[in-house]
């Protein structure tokens, strides 16, 4: 992060514009909006500031910019055309620890200002660093089309129960109330104009003491293979209501970071043969949080019940008598074979395709070779690196053909992606000379050959 985002109270403080243009009434009516006083430097003015200077909503002063101008500024903005200028505002201001902007100039800003999206009072910022102005711009398109209309008069009602609802409520109760008031049946009422109606609903929802907000839950989320866009709505949302979050190796980084910033996180391992926490202690452990009266998101690489042990989690928690739901995800196999360009049925090639662990109870693999060693069937090892000599030999012993087309797919969905293909005899091989990184996904079957034909939609290496 380049900048430190804040939001400025400048409500009746002294703000200095330099510049008369188009440019700098943008960022003057900007001031002014937060309730600065401005006062513009220029030699002359565009129609716009005429206007503000006519209605006596600035102050203006012709005369070229001295250091003196910034004495008691609150914040300097520079946006004439002459950088000579800009530099100079830039650099006096920097000196008088001022904060300042200079107009397309982010080298020389000591802030700047993001794309804002208004709800009164609600304010939404977007911003790129000054990396690339146009992308905020866009984002905020988009979230301008997300933000219901009837945000800022929802705010204002929030507002004004604030102080009710806090001497009501412990803070944990408070939080989970105003996220029910704020995104159900109340903020509805309000969406649709129906703010009387609101407000006797916030009353009696207020007056009710028989509601008790105070019981934990566990949510068993899949998170996808990495990939944060492939999260679905829910998971994303309870991940920024969770009290706690307790996470898997396999859960990425990007996803973490999409977690409520105050949440607790957990890391509960679970690397091969190096279990960072048994599973009967993960059980244990989303039990008490959940007693703790917490929201407790247990986070899982992919879907919670392929591969992911859910079964067993929420088992504890049904005898527990613990509230929980399971949030589905993307699984490694879905994810792995679109980003790698690999169907794994086609109607042509496979009808059939089964997922299969490869994890090695004491050195043996006890799969039903022949059922898996069918034609026109596609294979999908989860975890079957360090069995990768055993399972394309046994598959091969079994009846498939040594010339079978075979991938492995490396961090599936992530930047780091990587795709090795190769066939059933020649696969072992391959991967031993690869240095492949873990997690990866094995797939088998004659829809590999289809990749060379629909690779070209993956991800830039
Ligand atoms: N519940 C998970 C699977 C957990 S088992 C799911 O539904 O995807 C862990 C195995 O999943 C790993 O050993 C690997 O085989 C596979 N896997 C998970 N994420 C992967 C990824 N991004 N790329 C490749 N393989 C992945």
């Amino acid at each position: 992060m380049d900048f430190l985002p804040i939001f400025l109270d400048i409500r009746e403080q002294p703000c200095l514009v330099v510049g008369g243009g188009e440019v700098a009434a943008r960022k003057c009516a900007l001031l002014l909006r937060a309730g600065a006083r401005v006062t513009v430097l220029a030699p002359s003015l565009c129609a716009a500031l005429d206007a503000d200077l006519a209605a006596a909503r600035i102050a203006h002063r012709v005369a070229s910019f001295r250091q003196e101008d910034l004495e008691g500024m609150a914040v300097a903005i520079a946006a004439t055309s002459d950088q000579a200028v800009n530099r100079a505002v830039a650099a006096a201001a920097r000196a008088r620890r001022i904060p300042v902007n200079v107009v397309d100039q982010p080298a020389l800003c000591s802030f700047i200002l993001p794309s804002i999206i208004e709800r009164a009072p609600l304010v939404v910022a977007v911003s790129s660093g000054g990396a690339s102005p146009v992308l905020a711009r866009l984002l905020r398109a988009r979230l301008e089309s997300l933000i219901p209309a009837g945000y800022g008069r929802l705010a204002e009602l929030a507002g004004a129960y604030r102080d009710r609802v806090k001497a009501r409520f412990k803070p944990a109760e408070r939080r989970r109330f105003w996220e029910r008031a704020l995104q159900g049946p109340i903020a509805e009422l309000v969406f649709s104009g129906r703010d009387a109606e609101a407000r006797e609903a916030l009353e009696a929802t207020l007056e009710d003491t028989r509601l008790s907000f105070s019981g934990g839950e566990v949510s068993l989320v899949g998170a996808g293979p990495g990939d944060p866009d492939l999260l679905t709505f829910r998971a994303l949302r309870l991940m920024q209501q969770a009290d706690v979050v307790v996470y898997d190796r396999l859960v990425s980084q990007p996803i973490l970071n999409l977690v409520r910033l105050e949440a607790e996180r957990i890391y509960a391992g679970k690397e091969r043969a190096q279990h960072a926490l048994p599973q009967e202690d993960i059980n244990q452990l989303l039990v008490r949080l959940a007693r703790e009266g917490k929201r407790v998101v247990r986070l899982k690489g992919g879907d919670p019940f392929i591969f992911g042990r859910g079964g067993e989690e929420i088992d504890t928690l049904a005898a527990e008598g613990i509230p929980f739901q399971v949030v589905p995800g993307i699984t490694a196999a879905a994810g792995c074979a679109s980003y790698a360009g690999i169907p794994l049925t086609h109607r042509d090639y496979a009808q059939s395709v089964v997922f299969v662990t490869g994890h090695m109870q004491d050195g043996s693999m006890n799969l039903n070779w022949r059922s898996l060693a069918q034609p026109r069937q596609t294979i999908v090892f989860y975890m079957g690196l360090v069995g990768i000599d055993v399972l394309c030999r046994e598959l091969a012993a079994h009846g498939l053909p040594a010339a079978t087309p075979a991938a492995l797919i490396q961090q599936g969905t992530t930047p780091q992606q990587r795709v090795l293909t190769a066939t059933l005899e020649s696969l072992p091989d391959l991967v031993r000379r690869s240095s492949v990184k873990a997690p990866t996904l094995i797939i088998i079957g004659e829809v590999v050959t289809l990749r060379d034909r629909l690779k070209w939609f993956e991800p830039a290496a």
